[in-house]
């Protein structure tokens, strides 16, 4: 399956959340068995080629990607949670939203120092939360090169924010 096989599994919605947005819904890609195999193959493939020791992947659809990956390639899997989740003491950050501020949490004891971490989201758009992860998980010593989505929406700039962190950035569409 190539990715333009892949982008055609992709439901695009309408006015959600939000009146004017156009959501790139990935359930209708994850409900064709062959479309996630594939998705997962062509992630694991870029995550091998970026030296991956272990797969942080961001609640909740990063987890869906993140965590098949993780276990394709037998590699650690890190939760990046939203707040008040993991029973434990964690590192957090908060970061802007359009209107307010969200948190990201880790468990710091899941992350080996200066361990190669590669992220995995199912899309990019402003990059707020993806650049909310790599310094979340930068401050708990981890190496953090490589950013790996199913979707970039270029227009939004989120690649280019998370490169000025000296991440490199792929997608598997636009
Ligand atoms: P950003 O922080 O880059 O502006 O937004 C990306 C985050 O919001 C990702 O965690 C992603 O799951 C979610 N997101 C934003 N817009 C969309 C969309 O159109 N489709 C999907 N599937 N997720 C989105």
């Amino acid at each position: 399956m190539t990715a333009e096989d892949l982008k055609a599994l992709i439901r695009t919605v309408p006015d959600f959340p939000k009146p004017g947005i156009l959501f790139r819904d990935i359930t209708t890609l994850i409900a064709d068995g062959a479309g996630f195999a594939a998705t997962i193959e062509l992630l694991a493939t870029q995550a091998t080629a970026a030296r991956a020791e272990a797969i942080a992947g961001m609640e909740a659809r990063g987890f869906i990607f993140g965590a098949a990956v993780a276990a394709r390639l037998a590699l650690p899997f890190l939760p990046i949670r939203k707040p008040g989740k993991l029973p434990v003491p964690v590192l957090s950050i908060d970061y802007a939203l359009e209107y307010g501020t969200d948190t990201l949490e880790v468990d710091p004891t899941a992350i080996g120092s200066a361990q190669r971490v590669v992220i995995i989201d199912d899309l990019i758009a402003t990059g707020g939360t993806a650049t909310a992860a790599v310094k979340l998980l930068r401050s708990a010593g981890a190496l953090v090169d490589h950013a790996l989505f199913v979707i970039d929406l270029p227009d939004l700039g989120g690649a280019n924010r998370l490169r000025a962190l000296d991440v490199a950035v792929s997608a598997l569409m636009d």
